[in-house]
């Protein structure tokens, strides 16, 4: 990621937008096959073949190497899990599925995280405050605002008001023509410290929030970040474009919920009522 910041116009959101709405495609896809018995490389299958059928090209295949389409990322994995046929997911599993998509020179990129079968309610718990984290942060990152405000949110919310641990090691990102662009965007910081957000500034938010402590470990793999105490981790991302005056989530996660509401497989993760 070089340091530059690349501010798009009306013109580049719209084709950021694409990929985004493309990538979200894609993940409700993923919502209305995902159950326990099916395994990582299946839903991966499925989700390169729709990308490609659209025209478009995975984003993270072959990004520093990374085996697959999309990032798939069971339990205490917090992200970066490579899908295999042996990844045969069960009752009880809570899988992460991150997702990215390059179209007319654009990317995009998004992620949600589902909760199959009978998942315990403390881990549901954990789904309902990472995705409501996310749209706290989204709330904080509007034109004036700088890149600490995202953060402070996130944090705010999650570790002081909820007890759960941000993973700091990842963050969100700019994002365009390359997949990870400047800034860097954490889930954690202070108040009005930072860059200052600006009209045109695309950026991806990923919460990514453990149910435990927030420390994380790289496994043998070289990929799949998982938490150190082992512990279930949960992960939503949206990208959002920086406006004048309102900032607009680019990607949408309404077709994944009405997915996840056909598939008696997958358990809703509804937003917790004090955010909205
Ligand atoms: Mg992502
Ligand atoms: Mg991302």
């Amino acid at each position: 990621m070089s340091g530059m910041v690349f501010y798009k116009t009306d013109e580049e959101i719209e084709y950021i937008r694409e990929s985004c709405l493309l990538v979200c495609k894609t993940l409700a896809h993923v919502a209305s096959i995902i159950r326990p018995g099916i395994s990582g490389a299946e839903i991966d299958k499925a989700a390169e073949e729709l990308i490609l059928d659209h025209g478009a090209v995975p984003s993270f295949k072959g990004y520093n190497g990374f085996p697959s389409t999309l990032c798939v990322s069971v339990n205490e994995h917090v992200v970066h899990g490579i899908p295999s046929r042996d990844q045969i997911f069960r009752d009880g599993d809570l899988v992460s599925v991150d997702c990215g998509a390059y179209l007319n020179g654009f990317h995009g990129d998004s992620a949600y995280t589902f909760a199959l079968g009978d998942v315990k309610e403390e881990v549901m718990e954990l789904c309902r405050v990472t995705n409501t984290s996310l749209y706290k942060a989204i709330d904080a990152a509007i034109a004036g605002n700088r890149l600490g405000d995202i953060g402070f949110a996130v944090q705010q919310y999650v570790e002081r008001e909820h007890k759960y641990g941000v993973v700091r090691e990842l963050v969100g990102h700019g994002i365009g023509r390359d997949l990870h662009e400047a800034p860097e965007v954490p889930n954690y910081g202070k108040r009005g410290r930072g860059a200052q957000l600006k009209e045109g500034l695309v950026i991806a938010i990923e919460p990514m929030v453990n149910l435990g402590r927030k420390e994380v470990r790289t496994e043998a793999d070289g990929w799949t970040v998982y938490a150190k105490d082992r512990k279930p981790s949960a992960h939503y991302e949206h990208t959002v474009a920086i406006r004048k005056d309102h900032t607009e989530i680019l990607s949408d996660h309404t077709s994944i919920e009405e997915a996840i509401g056909k598939n008696a497989n997958v358990q809703p993760v509804e937003l917790k009522i004090e955010s909205v």
